[in-house]
């Protein structure tokens, strides 16, 4: 059995799985918890929210995010991308920035939109 905290929502449901019993989940209000309490055991992911630099714009960091999880091994390489990476104003929310994020499939896209200044 191993004890978890669902972190899919502010709720916080204390998640038992058991490992040998196909995984079940116990302790969770809604089937994400279930979902949530089975892949952090099988394939653990996470979506990642970061900043990156930006020319141009009002601000020299600008917001990002992965348009989905990725694996949890892959977020220190990640994170490494993220910190070479430097836009150039105008970018739109939603925006990819970097494609197909170390072959997960996953993108980085920009979480606000910075226009040209001045
Ligand atoms: S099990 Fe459902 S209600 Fe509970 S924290 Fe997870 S998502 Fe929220």
């Amino acid at each position: 059995m191993t004890n978890l905290i669902c972190i899919t929502c502010p709720k916080g449901c204390h998640l038992c799985v058991d490992e040998q019993n196909d995984y079940a989940v116990t302790g969770n209000s809604c089937p994400r918890g279930a979902e949530y309490g089975r892949n952090e055991l099988l394939h653990p992911v996470r979506v990642i929210t970061s900043t990156v630099r930006i020319t141009g714009a009002m601000i020299p960091r600008l917001p990002v995010k992965t348009d989905r999880p990725l694996p949890k091994e892959k977020m220190f390489d990640c994170m490494q991308l993220i910190n070479q990476i430097t836009v150039q104003a105008p970018v739109q929310v939603g925006q990819i920035l970097a494609a197909n994020i170390l072959g997960t499939d996953v993108n980085l896209v920009a979480a606000k939109t910075l226009p040209v200044y001045p």
